[in-house]
Parts: structure tokens; sequence; C-alpha cells
């Protein structure tokens, strides 16, 4: 970044957890910055089960092959080649652009977003949006009228993190003895209780939005607003009238929790005195207390729970200027694609440059081709993404990044 004039700044948490931030400054001082941000960290990946190696980077017909391809170094890639041209032919956005790229996304952020934004919380001063992982890609979904139609899901916002440990003490004993007081027992209830409940449906005005823009899109009339609506009874048929499209929100229109942990005991003729559980929870915009309250009444007097990890829900808005700039863009190069917001059903560092104030949305752009699985990809063996789809990524990052009011 520096050959493309920038002052970029490295900046270590610990050995080897590298952050790189940098300001490109904008034509208008008074004009508040917009930050773009992309994870450096990837998950790893055995050589053994690749047609390639994931750390080559190899370029085989037209597609880029390797861990990070998808998840996220593209996006990386993409900002940086937008910067780089900007340098190149002497332009500038309005905005001050600031551009962070971070270590730590794949585990806690603790040592990427959530400590840049706590120990360096000046190198974001004045942004008020964010866009980063996730979003402006295509779906090729069927319409239910036998159509294929190319969404382009732009995520703007995101559940809720509730990583919980539930625990149990009870009477240790002898294994061939009874006993009423037996923790290991206490703990898998709840644990099935929790797997078994059904969440409330509940829509959020984000997931409203969502669901009647794609309904648009893909010619069903998503009538939300019809008298007696209730999400609970009604939702579920409107999804299935969405079709294949329906997968974008499926998992964003109520809270979940799935059993992921179970650990207890040593040995099989010994009752232990302990046992524990873990569960990875996902709350939407205002469902935490309700949230909280029937994990209570799951769990049950007879077992405890916490949490281990916790990190808020997220929603920005949809009618903003920004959200327009980045439909406007997309469509300029897909003019009959569909831009359509959403809600992710995880979380990205968004979550940590909300702690500045910051409205995150997840934007990364690339013209993903029929039949290669994106959702694969994240994580996947043999991860790969075309050239020509970063190379329509660049051009709509930087339409965007020009023209965002
Ligand atoms: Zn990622």
């Amino acid at each position: 970044m520096g050959e493309a004039g920038l002052e970029p700044r490295l900046l270590e948490s610990a050995p080897r957890r590298s952050n790189v931030v940098a300001r490109i400054p904008g034509t208008d001082p008074a004009a508040p910055a917009l930050l773009v941000h992309g994870h450096l960290d990837v998950v790893p990946a055995d050589p053994a089960m690749w047609s390639t190696h994931p750390f080559s980077g190899e370029v085989r017909e037209g597609v880029v092959w390797g861990r990070g391809a998808i998840d996220m170094k593209n996006a990386v890639a993409m900002a940086v080649a937008v910067a780089r041209h900007w340098a190149r032919t002497g332009r500038r956005p309005r905005r001050d652009t600031v551009l962070a790229f971070t270590a730590d996304e794949e585990a806690s952020a603790a040592y990427g977003a959530q400590w840049l934004v706590r120990t360096h919380p000046e190198l974001f001063a004045g942004c008020t949006e964010a866009v980063g992982e996730s979003g402006g890609h295509t779906e090729h979904v069927r319409a239910p009228d036998g159509r294929t139609v190319r969404l382009y899901p732009v995520a703007a916002g995101e559940r809720g993190t509730a990583w919980l440990r539930l625990w149990a003490s009870g009477t240790a004993g002898h294994g061939s003895r009874p006993n009423s007081d037996n923790a290991v027992q206490a703990v898998a209830a709840a644990v099935a209780r929790i797997g078994e409940h059904r969440w409330p449906h509940r829509l959020t005005p984000l997931t409203r939005a969502a669901i009647t823009e794609i309904g648009a899109a893909v010619g069903v009339k998503a009538d939300l607003d019809a008298p007696g609506f209730d999400p609970d009874r009604d939702l579920p048929g409107v999804l299935d009238r969405l079709g294949e499209a329906a997968a974008l929100v499926r998992g964003t229109v109520r809270e979940s929790a799935n059993p992921t942990m179970l650990n207890a005991g040593y040995k099989v003729n010994v009752i232990p005195s302990d046992a524990g559980a873990g569960v990875d929870g996902r709350v939407l915009p205002g469902g935490r207390e309700s949230f909280e309250a029937a994990m209570d009444e799951l769990t049950g007097p007879r077992v405890g729970w916490e949490y281990e990890h916790s990190s808020p829900a997220l929603e920005s808005p949809v009618e903003a200027p920004v959200f327009a700039a980045m439909r406007a863009a997309l469509l300029a190069f897909d003019p009959s694609g569909h831009v359509v917001p959403v809600c992710m059903a995880g979380g990205t560092d968004a979550k940590q440059f909300s702690e500045l104030g910051i409205a995150g949305y997840g934007f990364t752009p690339l013209l993903m081709p029929p039949g290669l699985d994106r959702d694969a990809m994240f994580h996947g063996v043999d991860e790969r993404v075309p050239v020509e789809a970063l190379r329509f990524g660049v051009r709509v990052l930087d339409r965007f990044l020009s023209t965002v009011e």
C-alpha cells in the first residue's frame, strides 16, 4: 500500500498477529469517514484433502485456488486494488476512506478488530459506516414461477452471539447404586430440552424488509402487514412460497440455540459429581431478554448457565444513502440483478466496530457463476474464486466508494 501513496500502519497486538490500517484522505473534509474492513487470517486447511496446495494461490483456468480465496483475502485484495488504482490515476474519494485489515476474526477478534477498537480508536475517527465481510455476491435462485433470478444480498445486520456454558452438580457415587441426584442426567435433560425447543418466529425491521424485497424479486407478494398477521403462525407459509430464495432469511427469523459440547465423567461405573455442556445461541436484535428467560426455563432449577461469550446483535438502516450507493453500484454492472437486504445468521468484525458507533454492512461484491456454491467455499475444501468474479467486485467496489454520499 506504500507504493499507492498510502502510509499504512502495521499494528501487532501480539507476535505475528498483524493488523494493517491506512486512511485515504477524502476531498471533502467535512464529510464523515467510511471504513472498509476485512480479515487477514484464515482457518486451517489440510493439503491432503485439496486438489491444489491450499496456500499456493494457484491460478488455474481463470480461477484462483487457495484458503482465503472467498473467506476473505479476496475482499482485502479488491480493496487494495481499488486504492492502488486511485493512486495511479490521481483519484480520491469524497469521504475519508479507512482501510482496516485485521487478525484473529476466525477466533475471538481479541487480537484483531476488538484490540484495534479498544487500543487505537483514533484510527477510526469520523467513521460513521463500515462495509465488510459477506454480501453483495450473486445468488442464483429459482423463483417459484420457474425463472432463475440473480439476487445480491447485502447484509445490514447480524444476529448476536450467545455462547453458553451449562453445568450441574450432583452426588457422586458407584454406577451400580441407586442415585436420584445424577449430574449427567440433569445436563443431558436440559440439553435435550434446548435442542427440541421451537423458538418463536419474530420479525425485525430488517428481516421484514428482507422478506418483502426478496419476495418482490422472485414475484411473490409477501404481505407481512395483513390484518392479524401472526409471525409464528403465518411466516413459515410465506417463506415456503419464496421457494429457494427463502434460504437467505430462514436462519434469521428467530433465535436459535444448538447444543455443541458435552463434558462429563471419566469411567463408566462412576457417577461423576459434575457435568457440563456448551450451547451456541444466536439472538436477533431486541431478543436478548426473551432469549435469557427461555434459557432459564429450559435449563430449569437443576442446571446453571452463563455466557462464555456474548456479543450484540446489529441492525443498520436499509433506507440510508450508503445502502442506496451499494445497490446502485451493483446494478450498474448487473442491471437485471436484484439487490436485497438481509440479516446475517452469524457474526463478523462488524460487531467490534459497532462499539465505536459505526453502522456495519456486509458488502464483498462478487459475480459468482451458477454452479459454484459460494457457501460451501467458506472453511471448505478446494476454496476458490473465478478471476472474473474479482474483476466485477473491484469495479463495483470502486464505483461504490467513489459515489457514496
Ligand atoms: Zn471470514
